[in-house]
Parts: structure tokens; C-alpha cells; sequence
């Protein structure tokens, strides 16, 4: 049996949503069909109601959490981590479900349990590639893409420390939410989202 078939006979029950407002949740789509799950893209209530699986790509923030009221999602997408089904967020997800935004402070939902700090390495032309130790995933390190990426300046303590960068949390996991700062989708590297469809 191909290891694609392998994965399909483990992964292939999931629905895995992907937030798909804006942002490059196409490339958490390739990423996540290539390891045998299936995907749906949430636009509604109802898309979400289906999906095993949420993820909210990278993307900015303050547009998220306009789309995200005039849509309706929010109350939605509490209900979806208040029943323990799992949650990806790279970079802008996590901005947006932090108990705390700094830089400048802006509203977010409050659920995951890290200060985040917006844009803190700098803009767009700022953007950098980093070779991440992971210890979860095994000895070979991930090749983390940073893209006007947060910082995660505190973590409280139902929050696990899955990788830290430069002294800073980048990859964390509290409960059914796994939160990155960096984007696995663009890495050519699907181990992240193996470790979700896990979960
Ligand atoms: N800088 C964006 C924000 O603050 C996040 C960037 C990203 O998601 N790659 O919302």
C-alpha cells in the first residue's frame, strides 16, 4: 500500500473547513487533500456545522474580524472549540483568537490564552524563512516561513510551548487549538498538519 493510500484509509472520515474569507487558505487546501482528508471552504454557519476541522489561514486580521461579524461566524466558530473539535491557526488566526493584541491593541475573541504582539519583526519586506526546533515533530527541523508575523509575548498556563524562536513562542498548543506564527502551508512541509488531522 503508497503511503498516500495508507494516509486516505486514516484521514479520509475528516472534513477539514478552511476559513476562506481572504488569506491563502488554497495552500492549507493542497496541503491538507495531499494527506488523503477531505476540505470544504466556510463561508457559513452551515459550512462550519460540517467540518470535523477548522482552520483560519494568515491573512490580515482587522479584515478577519469584519468579515467574521458581517458573516456571523463568531458565535459559531466558539461553539466549534467549546465542543473540542480541532483548530489550526497560522499568524492572523492566532491575532485573532488571542486573549490579548497589542501594537496596536485590537479586539479579538479570547480564546486562546497568549498576548499577541502584531507585526513585531517588521513589514512585509521583513519577512523571513527560519529552521525550527520541534521537538514533537521529531529530529528534522521545519523550515518556518514568517510573514509579517506576531509575536506571542506571553503564554498563560493552559498554553503548552510546542517551538520557540528567538526566545518567543512560535508554535502552541492549548487543548483542541493549535496556533502558529509561521505559515507550514508554504513550506512544503505537511508534518504540522499531520499533527492537526491528529489531533
Ligand atoms: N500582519 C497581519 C496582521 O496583523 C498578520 C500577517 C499574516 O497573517 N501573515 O493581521
Amino acid at each position: 500500500m503508497s503511503v498516500k493510500e495508507n494516509n486516505k484509509s486514516i484521514y479520509s472520515e475528516l472534513t477539514v473547513g478552511l476559513l476562506a474569507f481572504q488569506g491563502d487558505f488554497d495552500a492549507h487546501q493542497k496541503a491538507i487533500e495531499s494527506l488523503g482528508a477531505a476540505t470544504l471552504e466556510v463561508r457559513t454557519d452551515e459550512d462550519l456545522a460540517e467540518s470535523t476541522h477548522l482552520i483560519i489561514p494568515g491573512g490580515e486580521s482587522t479584515t478577519f474580524l469584519k468579515l467574521l461579524e458581517f458573516h456571523d461566524l463568531t458565535e459559531t466558530i466558539r461553539r466549534h472549540v467549546g465542543a473540542g473539535k480541532p483548530v489550526l491557526l497560522t499568524c492572523a488566526g492566532v491575532i485573532l483568537f488571542a486573549s490579548e493584541v497589542i501594537n496596536p491593541a485590537q479586539e479579538s475573541m479570547g480564546l486562546l490564552d497568549v498576548t499577541v504582539e502584531r507585526n513585531a519583526y517588521g513589514s512585509q519586506v521583513d519577512s523571513f524563512t527560519a529552521d525550527l526546533d520541534i521537538p514533537c515533530l521529531g529530529g528534522e527541523k521545519f523550515p518556518g516561513v514568517f510573514i509579517r508575523a506576531p509575536r506571542i509575548a506571553k503564554v498563560g498556563k493552559s498554553v503548552e510551548v510546542l517551538s520557540e524562536f528567538d526566545g518567543n513562542p512560535v508554535l502552541v498548543r492549548q487543548r483542541n487549538i493549535l496556533g502558529m506564527t509561521f505559515h507550514p502551508e508554504l513550506s512544503g512541509d505537511t508534518r504540522i498538519h499531520e499533527m492537526f488531522l491528529k489531533t
